[in-house]
C-alpha cells in the first residue's frame, strides 16, 4: 500500500451510534484516525464528510469527489456497530462487484477479529443503493471498504476496543500487509 485514505464515518453534527462504554462513533473513529496519521503521515490521509446536507447521497459525492482527485490504493470508512445488547462481533462491508474490496474486506474483518478477540462475523457485499453504506463503497474510485470492527452496544466488544489508539495500531498492521 502507497496511500490510504481513512473516511470517518459520520460527522460532527450528526455522530453516527453511541456505546455505553465509549467515545460515540465519530468521537472514536476521529481518534483512531488521528493515531493512523501519526503512525505512518505519508501512507494515511485522514478525510471527514462536512454534513449530511442534501442527504447521504449527497455527502458521499462530495467526500469522494475531493478524495478521487487524488489516488489512492485503499480507502476506508470507520464506524462501529450497534444493536441489541448480545449482538457482537466484527464486519467489513464492500461493493459487490469489486474484486479488491471484498479481499481487503475480508482480510481485516479475519485480521481485526483475531487481534481484538471478537467473532469474526465476515463480510457483507452492497449491492443496491438501500444497502447501509452502498453510497460509499460505490462512488470511490480506490476500493473501499465499510469497517465495523464492534458493536458499542455490546460490553464485551466495547471492554475490547477501549483504546482507540491500540484499535489503529492494529489497523495499521493489517494495511501494512495487503
Ligand atoms: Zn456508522
Amino acid at each position: 500500500m502507497r496511500k490510504v485514505a481513512i473516511v470517518v464515518g459520520h460527522t460532527k453534527d450528526s455522530k453516527g451510534a453511541y456505546s455505553k462504554w465509549l467515545p460515540c462513533e465519530f468521537e472514536y473513529n476521529i481518534q483512531a484516525a488521528e493515531e493512523l496519521k501519526k503512525i505512518n503521515p505519508s501512507l494515511y490521509t485522514v478525510y471527514t464528510h462536512d454534513s449530511y446536507l442534501g442527504g447521504y447521497y449527497a455527502m458521499e459525492k462530495r467526500t469522494a469527489d475531493t478524495i478521487n482527485k487524488d489516488s489512492f490504493d485503499l480507502t476506508l470508512e470507520l464506524h462501529y456497530n450497534s444493536a441489541s445488547p448480545l449482538a457482537h462481533g466484527t464486519e467489513c462491508c464492500y461493493w459487490f462487484a469489486s474484486k479488491k474490496g471484498k479481499e481487503y474486506a475480508q482480510k481485516i474483518s479475519l485480521e481485526v477479529s483475531k487481534h481484538l478477540d471478537t467473532t469474526n462475523r465476515g463480510t457483507k457485499a452492497l449491492y443496491n443503493k438501500n444497502d447501509r453504506g452502498y453510497w460509499f463503497t460505490y462512488l470511490m474510485k480506490a476500493p473501499a471498504v465499510i469497517v465495523e470492527p464492534f458493536f458499542g452496544s455490546n460490553e464485551f466488544d466495547a471492554l475490547k476496543f477501549q483504546d482507540p489508539k491500540k484499535y489503529a495500531h492494529v489497523l495499521n498492521e493489517i494495511i501494512s500487509t495487503l
